[in-house]
């Protein structure tokens, strides 16, 4: 198949500046943790890719570890972009990361130059690139002087092989001292990629987001569906063709107790009278927050994708919507 994409694609996706850097990401990222790996449909996740790149996603978002098995996700990204995305590199922002496990043996996880540096250079042979756009320190290491991971990122973005570093997962107090290592390295912190969403606001109450709009540095917000959970699925049951319900996903069935279940029927029958989709409520509920650059979702049929990219239809809340959902969050 000959992949032409799109030639309308830039014309309704809005970007915004990463934080204080020269980088404009979409409204809405791509990321292939799920959905992608060699347990997946290589096709559906094609076309997914496909659909996302031509509605005017530019971001994908990897690391070493996505799949299962690990690594393939970024094997499966790099056999799209050999072929149908070719042309089109130069028009992408890829990351990648590393931090969780990924082999065996004591340089294979968390935050040593090592073991950064080794995965780096296995993820760019996975993608057949030969460098990714942001490449993210994926967690905290409490064992591993700071520097030292920091430093890492730093001569990833000098060898060339990363155009900009970015951090995961860290709290506020860390992301304070990364910053403050980075920019004395000479290289800024490009991006935080934390989990936000509706159910989860560790972020606010954290100070990180207070943090990372004072510093001028991105965030782009994972999970932002709390892993599918604010959509219209889980409602009523768990769907078969749920990530829940899934022996490979990462949801696990305890997360749907009947209060969090209340607050999604709540949610959903405010996101109705808005006229959205619960998913692009949660969506639209991120992007009302300039310090969130992007929302990165995932997606496992280009429909949802499709769904989830009409919430910029709608982005705008009225005070008293907010204070709603403020009431059925408590
Ligand atoms: P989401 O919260 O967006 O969940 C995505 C899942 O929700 C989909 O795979 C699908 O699951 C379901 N879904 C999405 N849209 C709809 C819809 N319109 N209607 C119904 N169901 C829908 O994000 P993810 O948890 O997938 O995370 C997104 C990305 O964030 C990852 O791919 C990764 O790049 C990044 N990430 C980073 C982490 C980090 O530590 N830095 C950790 C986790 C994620 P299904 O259909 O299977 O039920």
């Amino acid at each position: 198949m000959n992949y032409l994409a799109n030639d309308k694609r830039y014309e309704k996706m809005t970007y915004r500046r990463c934080g204080e850097s020269g980088i404009r990401l979409p409204a809405l990222s791509l990321g292939l943790w799920h959905n992608f790996g060699s347990v997946d449909l290589f096709e559906n996740g094609r076309n997914i890719l496909h659909h996302a790149f031509d509605n005017g996603i530019t971001h994908f978002d990897l690391a070493n570890n996505y799949g299962p098995v690990p690594g393939s996700a970024e094997e499966n990204f790099g056999r799209i972009l050999a072929t149908d995305f070719k042309p089109y590199r130069d028009e992408m922002i890829i990351s990648s990361k590393a931090g969780y496990l990924m082999w065996p043996g004591p340089y294979g996880e968390w935050g040593s130059r090592k073991y950064l540096l080794a995965s780096l250079d296995q993820s760019l042979k996975r993608m057949g690139l030969d460098y990714v756009d942001i490449f993210y320190s994926h967690r905290p290491d409490p064992d591993t002087p700071l520097e030292e991971t920091m430093g890492a990122l730093a001569h990833a973005v000098k060898q060339g092989k990363a155009l900009y570093a970015g951090i995961s997962n860290y709290p506020a107090d860390m992301t304070k001292k990364a910053e403050t290592i980075l920019r004395d390295m000479g290289v800024p912190l490009l991006i935080h990629q934390p989990r936000y969403n509706m159910l989860d606001r560790w972020v606010e109450d954290d100070g990180l987001l207070d943090v990372l709009g004072k510093r001028g540095v991105g965030s782009i917000a994972f999970s932002p569906l709390a892993q599918g959970l604010l959509t219209n699925k889980y409602l009523k049951e768990i769907p078969a063709n749920s990530r829940m319900a899934n022996p490979h996903g990462f949801l696990q069935k305890d997360a749907l107790t009947p209060e969090v279940q209340s607050k999604l029927n709540k949610l959903n029958s405010l996101a109705e009278a808005r006229g959205q989709s619960l998913a692009q409520m949660s969506i639209a509920w991120l992007l009302k927050d300039t310090r969130v650059t992007s929302v990165l979702i995932g997606a496992s049929s280009v429909n949802q994708l499709s769904n989830n990219l009409d919430a910029l239809n709608n982005t705008a809340f009225t005070d008293e919507e907010l204070n709603d959902i403020e009431k059925i969050l408590k």
